[in-house]
């Protein structure tokens, strides 16, 4: 998916070169692109749409600056606009309140509420010094309520007891009661699970909040959900004054799109991330940096990289002669490319050359990551075996494992990878026949 998003803005970058401006005319076709690859990345269609007359009211006329091309503006553009879209600076969590502060947990069954209960009762406790107690008010799934207990407990935060034959209004005032007895700074509230909207248990939420007045009400949602995200979270914001968002299982194939689409919505900051099913899997949210996964950030700054210093035409030209002749391209040539990437002086040293408007403060994060990205990826291809790079298809759950145990990452992460090969490997096939020979020039030259 990002590689093609990369395929077409090559495209457009290259046509654009030469013209000093953004113009309507030139801008129209990569915006084009920038909207397929927000609705690739799961964005709602209705908030693509107000994202790209946004952009494009920022963009149309604007002097291209140095060296910059208009093409690489706009990228600049939309990076930095999805950015502000998602995020104004860090929002960290609210507690100002006349303790106990309530944070009551709002979403879907299954968004992970339960999970990002105990993860920010471990941040309130390690980053904040907090005294934090936690209750579970899913009167209907018993199981929910010791799932609460066993995680808490791993949290080192303290658990108040409830049962499934108690009203949650009344679970609710007997925690708040004991919270502010036992001086707790902080009372997490988990929240009963709704498969779907259903008007019983939204009443339900709306009395716990009056109940408690929370000084936080978070909305937690799942990243993997994409355009459903949407609805959900206009069914929940409709229903109670969010304060925040927390925006679940980032670390899956999703490409986030959700951020977008649910604060677009609800107009609540997004506060955290759940990047691992673990304890201590819990980000702050970071917009710029996500602005950059949406966008597939390492595949245009490659590209960028590309425009700029040139490309390697003798190992082009092996590849390009490789697809041709119908070896294939495997994980070696894969490798071959992250390596020639490096060769070029890395891309923050890249960035270096780049003016300010461009690489602000931002960019660098994601130049570092992007850099990093590659590190880690030579790292999972160099602990396969010869005969796994040349044959990718033989690596199966137990090959995959050794090979993540080999790189030091999680298997998802090889998982990522042998994904990104096939893309790359889809475009090499469809390339045959001197299409890549001809990009490659017209990139580098
Ligand atoms: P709840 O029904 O909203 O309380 O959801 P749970 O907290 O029970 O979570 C549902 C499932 O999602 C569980 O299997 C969790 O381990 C998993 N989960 C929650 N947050 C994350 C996350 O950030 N990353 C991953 N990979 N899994 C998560």
């Amino acid at each position: 998916m990002a590689s093609a998003l990369t395929e077409k803005l090559t495209r457009l970058v290259k046509e654009m070169r030469g013209q000093a401006r953004i113009t309507e005319a030139n801008v129209q076709d990569m915006l084009r692109e920038v909207r397929m690859a927000l609705l690739e990345a799961d964005v709602a269609l209705p908030v693509v749409r107000d994202f790209i007359a946004r952009v494009k009211d920022k963009a149309l006329g604007q002097e291209v600056l140095g060296s910059l091309k208009p093409g690489q503006a706009l990228v600049g553009i939309v990076n930095k606009e999805l950015a502000a879209t998602m995020g104004d600076g860090v929002a960290d969590i609210n507690l100002a309140a006349q303790p106990p502060a309530v944070i009551l947990m709002a979403g879907l069954q299954g968004a992970g509420k339960t999970t990002t209960t105990a993860k920010l009762a471990k941040h309130l406790i390690e980053k904040r010094k907090k005294k934090v107690l936690t209750v579970s008010g899913d009167v209907y799934r018993p199981a929910a309520i010791e799932q609460l207990k066993t995680v808490t407990k791993q949290a080192g935060a303290e658990w108040f007891p409830s049962t499934p034959d108690q009203k949650p209004r009344d679970i609710a005032t007997a925690a708040l009661d004991h919270a502010r007895r036992h001086y707790f700074d902080v009372l997490l509230v988990d929240t009963a699970g709704r498969l779907a909207i259903d008007e019983v248990l939204m009443q339900e939420i709306q009395d716990l909040h009056a109940v408690l007045r929370p000084v936080e009400t978070l909305f937690v949602v799942d990243a993997m959900q994409g355009q459903d995200a949407v609805n959900t979270a206009r069914a929940f914001k409709e229903a109670l004054p969010l304060t925040g968002i927390v925006l679940t299982k980032l670390d899956g194939d999703s490409r986030g799109g959700a951020a977008l689409s649910v604060r677009s919505v609800t107009g609540a900051p997004i506060k955290f991330a759940g990047v691992s099913e673990k304890i201590d899997g819990l980000e702050v949210f970071d917009a710029e940096r996500h602005a950059g996964r949406i966008l597939g950030m390492g595949d245009i700054v490659a590209l960028v990289e590309q425009v700029s210093a040139g490309v390697d035409m003798e190992a082009a030209q092996k590849l390009a002669a490789k697809v041709k002749s119908g070896d294939g391209f495997d994980l070696n040539d894969f490798l071959g490319q992250l390596q020639q990437m490096k060769q070029m002086g890395g891309l923050s040293s890249l960035m270096d050359k780049l003016p300010s408007e461009l690489t602000a403060k931002a960019g660098a994060v994601d130049m570092d990551r992007a850099e990093r990205d590659v590190r880690r990826k030579e790292g999972i291809i160099c602990s396969m075996t010869a005969q796994e790079r040349r044959k990718p298809e033989l690596i199966k759950a137990t090959r995959k494992k050794r090979i993540a145990d080999g790189a030091g990452v999680q298997v998802q992460e090889v998982n990522r990878l042998l994904k990104e090969f096939e893309q790359m490997q889809g475009m090499m096939k469809k390339m045959k026949g001197g299409g890549l020979m001809k990009m490659m020039k017209k990139m580098g030259g």
